[in-house]
C-alpha cells in the first residue's frame, strides 16, 4: 500500500550519513534497524545498560493490528467519572497543576468525539497494516524468535452499551478498510471459542473476534533485534549513556551532550518514550506526550487448568490477556491499568492487587508461585496517535508517543520514519502523525 498525497517528505542530504537514535526501546531499535538497512551509520544512545528496559520490557504482548481505536472517545468521556472514582477503577488520575498535564488533558477531552475517533482509526489502521507487513518480512528475513503466534483476539464486552459501541467500531473499520475479518460473537459462541474463561454467558453481552491478531514477547523481540544490530558494522552502541541535551547551531543539532561525552551527529531521531516531552522542552519545543502508567503480571496456569488459546481483552476492565510460551510452558501475560500519575514508575501494590484479582476471576492462574509483576510508562498522546515527523529543529526527527500500541506500530513507524528521512515515497499520509496534526 502506498500513499500518494500532496505532501512530500523533506529530504535531508547527509554527507557522512551519521545518525544518532536516542533511546533503545522497541521504537528506537526498529528505527535503528531500518536506518542501518539503508546504509546509514547509526549510533544508539541509551541510558540503561540494556535495550528495552523500560516500557518495552513486559508489556501486554499483543500485536493488536485491528484494535486501534483511541482511548479518547465519546464512550470514555461518558464513563470518565465512574472510571476514575470506582475502587479498583482501570483509570486513575492524580490531580496536579502541572501545565503540561492540563494542556494534555484538555486536548484529550477535545479528542473525545466521533470525527476524531474516525480520523484516528483511519490513521492507525494504515500504520498498523504497514507495521504488520514490515514485521512479517523482518521475522522471516532475520529468523527472529520471540514466541510470535497468530492466536486471534477476543474482545469481551460486559455491558450492552459497551458491546454496541464495539459493534459500531467494527462497522466503522469495515467502512474505512472496505472489508472486515472481524466477527461479532454471542456470549455462548465466545465461551465455546475460549474455554479457559471463567464466565457464564449472562456475565457478558457479547464479543468481537479477530482471527488474525498475534501475540509474542516484546522484550525478546527487542533482544533478538538488538543482537542483529550488534552484528552490523554500521551500528555503534552507547548503552549506559544518559542524553543530557542537544547542542544546536542555526537551528540544527550538531552534537549531543551525554553522560559519556559529546557525540557529533548529522541527524537525530528522538525515540525516548515517556521521557520525550521533558527532553523536547529542554530543547525548546513542546510534545504532547504524557506518561500513562500500566502494570503487568506473568503467571502460570493452575495445575490441570485449561490454558488460554486466544488473546483476550476485557474491554470495560481495560485488561488484556495473552498466552505466551516460556521454556515450552504456557503462561499468561496479564496487562492493564491506565494511571496518569506523572513520572512515578514504581509498582503501587494496591493497584497491582486490584488487577490481579480481576485476572484471577477470569482465568485459573497459579498465583502462589513465580508471579512476575511489572510496571511501565506508556508514552501517551491525547489522541492516541504517535508523532512521526520533523520537529521544529531542522535535523531532529520525532518517532514517539505510541501509547498503548507501541509494539504493534513499531515496525510501521520505523519504516515511515526512514521513508520521510530519505525522501522515498511514503506508505502512510504523514499529516496524520505530524506534530501539528492536520486532522
Ligand atoms: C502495561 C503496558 C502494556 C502494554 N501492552 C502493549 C501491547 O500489548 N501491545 C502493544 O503494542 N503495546 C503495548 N504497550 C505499549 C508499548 O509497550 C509502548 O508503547 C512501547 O514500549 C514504547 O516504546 P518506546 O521505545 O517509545 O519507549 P521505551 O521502551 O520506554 O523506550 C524509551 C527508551 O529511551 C530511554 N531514555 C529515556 N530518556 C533517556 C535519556 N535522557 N538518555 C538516554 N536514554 C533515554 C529509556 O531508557 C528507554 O529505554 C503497553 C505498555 C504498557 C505500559
Amino acid at each position: 500500500m502506498k500513499w500518494h498525497g500532496p505532501l512530500r517528505a523533506k529530504v535531508i542530504w547527509i554527507s557522512t550519513m551519521r545518525v544518532c537514535v536516542l533511546g533503545a526501546g522497541v521504537i528506537g531499535l526498529t528505527t535503528a534497524w531500518e536506518l542501518a538497512e539503508r546504509g546509514y551509520d547509526v549510533t544508539i544512545l541509551e541510558r540503561r545498560r540494556e535495550p528495552a528496559a523500560e516500557a518495552s520490557f513486559a508489556n501486554g504482548a499483543q500485536l493488536s493490528y485491528a484494535f486501534v481505536a483511541p482511548l479518547a472517545c465519546p464512550e470514555t468521556l461518558h464513563k470518565l467519572p465512574a472510571l476514575m472514582l470506582a475502587a479498583g477503577a482501570p483509570i486513575r488520575i492524580r490531580p496536579t497543576y502541572d501545565p503540561e498535564f492540563i494542556r494534555w488533558g484538555l486536548r484529550f477531552l477535545s479528542a473525545c468525539n466521533d470525527r476524531m475517533v474516525t480520523e484516528t482509526t483511519r490513521a492507525q489502521l494504515a500504520l498498523s497494516a504497514l507495521s504488520r507487513s514490515v514485521m512479517a518480512d523482518l521475522v522471516e528475513g532475520e529468523e527472529l524468535s520471540f514466541g510470535l503466534r497468530t492466536v486471534g483476539k477476543i474482545v469481551l464486552h460486559r455491558s450492552r452499551r459497551s458491546f454496541d459501541a464495539g459493534r459500531l467500531q467494527v462497522e466503522r473499520q469495515a467502512r474505512l478498510q472496505g472489508s472486515s475479518n472481524q466477527q461479532v460473537l454471542t456470549p455462548s459462541q465466545c465461551l465455546e471459542l475460549e474455554p479457559a474463561l471463567n464466565l457464564s454467558s449472562d456475565e457478558i453481552a457479547g464479543a468481537i473476534y479477530t482471527p488474525s491478531e498475534q501475540v509474542g514477547d516484546c522484550r525478546l523481540f527487542c533482544q533478538e533485534l538488538a543482537l542483529r544490530l550488534q552484528q552490523r558494522s554500521n551500528v555503534l552502541w552507547a548503552l549506559g549513556t544518559h542524553v543530557r541535551r542537544l547542542i544546536t547551531r542555526d537551528n540544527r543539532v550538531c552534537a549531543i551532550e551525554t553522560s559519556q561525552g559529546v557525540f557529533d551527529t548529522n541527524l537525530v531521531v528522538l525515540t525516548l518514550g515517556a521521557a520525550a516531552a521533558q527532553f523536547a522542552r529542554k530543547s525548546g519545543f513542546r510534545l504532547p506526550v504524557y506518561p500513562m502508567k500500566g502494570y503487568s503480571i506473568t503467571a502460570r496456569f493452575a495445575h490441570k487448568a485449561a490454558s488460554l488459546r486466544h488473546s483476550v481483552t476485557d474491554f470495560e476492565q481495560k485488561i488484556v490477556y495473552a498466552p505466551l510460551k516460556e521454556n515450552r510452558e504456557e503462561v499468561a501475560r496479564v496487562a492493564g491499568i491506565a494511571d496518569l500519575v506523572g513520572f512515578d514508575g514504581a509498582i503501587d501494590r494496591r493497584r497491582l492487587a486490584g488487577m490481579t484479582r480481576q485476572a484471577a476471576k477470569l482465568l485459573n492462574l497459579d498465583l502462589e508461585s513465580d508471579v512476575r509483576p511489572w510496571a511501565g510508562l506508556r508514552p501517551a498522546t491525547p489522541d492516541s496517535r504517535p508523532i512521526i515527523g520533523w520537529s521544529p529543529i531542522r535535523n531532529l526527527f520525532l518517532n514517539t508517543g505510541h501509547g498503548a500500541l507501541g509494539w504493534t506500530l513499531a515496525c510501521g513507524s520505523a519504516r515511515q520514519t526512514v521513508q520521510m528521512i530519505t525522501g522515498e515515497q511514503l506508505s502512510v499520509n504523514p499529516g496524520w502523525f505530524a506534530l501539528e496534526r492536520s486532522a
